[in-house]
């Protein structure tokens, strides 16, 4: 197999594979090229060869950067960010206003990671270090960041799968880098390209159908021409991203509906195992759901704390 380092995916725009916990066609972080070198995403620790292998294709390294992005702290998206940033000792890192505190002192990040992943944690994301605060740059709703020859990222916060995620609009491509925002593109290895299949990430703790709904009429509302999903790669035409994530949405909640009250995640995880092995029957040459598992776990133990949390009135 040839080891493409990056892939261009519009003007002035690479994607680069991080490879995560292994995976390829996982998750994708993106770099700008242009007078102020923007990476958005990180993935974890454990992904910075293949950022700087991505950079190193086009004639940068981490030293070259001037802004680091990412859309939420959750590991896959910005456990390497501490990382990165020693890396890039000339780059700022922008996030939302409620991620820049996890990402200065990742304390409370580790501990909620490690309530979900356990002993894997260390082995799927390696460390995560500390960004000097000095370094990070909160983005509110709506602010701009300017990168040079006309270019603007702009920042919109996008409650729903997390509530420190932003998602960031990009005016050359009319595209939006949408995190875990528009759902999850599966490109399932060993099938290929043509067979795409999308569904929304719910993990815990904050996901919200609800909100998520609202976040997506807000950024379908905007008009985008492509969504450049973290996992992954971009989908064109952007409605495709934002008919699949609602479909998958209202599939959730009608498994949520369905569950007593008292439900484990245990019961989630077998409803969302039969409605996705039922959903992607001929869809793909898949006979199992071996590429999902993971998924389907984090998305089950999301639906129940959602439903818990909903019945408490905490919501
Ligand atoms: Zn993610």
């Amino acid at each position: 197999m040839v080891n493409i380092a990056v892939t261009e995916v519009g003007e002035d725009l690479f994607l680069v594979d991080l490879h995560e916990a292994g995976r390829p066609f996982r998750s994708s972080a993106y770099i700008i090229r242009g007078p102020e070198p923007t990476l958005i995403e990180t993935g974890s620790s454990n992904c910075f060869t293949y950022v700087a292998d991505g950079l190193k294709t086009l004639g940068y390294a981490p030293v070259d950067l001037k802004h680091i992005v990412v859309t939420h702290v959750h590991l896959d998206h910005a456990g390497g960010a501490g990382r990165m940033m020693e890396a890039a000792p000339y780059a700022v890192l922008h996030a939302n206003r409620r991620a820049t505190p996890h990402l200065i002192d990742p304390t409370r990040l580790e501990a909620g990671s490690r309530a979900v992943y356990g002993s894997a944690l260390e082995s799927l994301f390696g460390a995560i270090l500390p960004v000097p605060h000095d370094r990070v740059q909160v983005q509110e709703d709506g602010s701009i960041l300017e990168l040079g020859n006309g270019r603007r990222l702009t920042f919109y916060d996008t409650p729903g799968h997390a509530k420190h995620h932003s998602c960031i609009w990009d005016n050359v491509t009319r595209g939006i880098f949408s995190g875990d925002m528009v759902g999850i593109r599966y490109r399932f290895e060993g099938v290929g390209d043509n067979v795409i299949y999308g569904f929304p990430t719910t993990s815990p703790p904050d996901f919200d159908p609800e909100v998520m709904l609202a976040s997506l009429d807000r950024l379908q509302a905007m008009n985008p021409n492509v969504i450049y999903h973290t996992h992954f790669g971009p989908t064109a035409p952007a409605s495709e991203a934002f008919a699949f994530t609602r479909r998958g949405i209202f599939a959730i909640q009608q498994i949520l509906d369905r569950l007593p009250d008292d439900a484990t995640a245990q019961m989630a995880e077998e409803e969302l195992r039969a409605y996705l092995s039922k959903d992607l029957e001929g869809r793909t040459h898949l006979d199992d759901l071996s590429d999902l598992a993971l998924d389907i776990y984090l998305n089950a133990q999301g639906m129940i704390v959602y439903k818990q949390k909903k019945k408490a009135g905490k919501l």
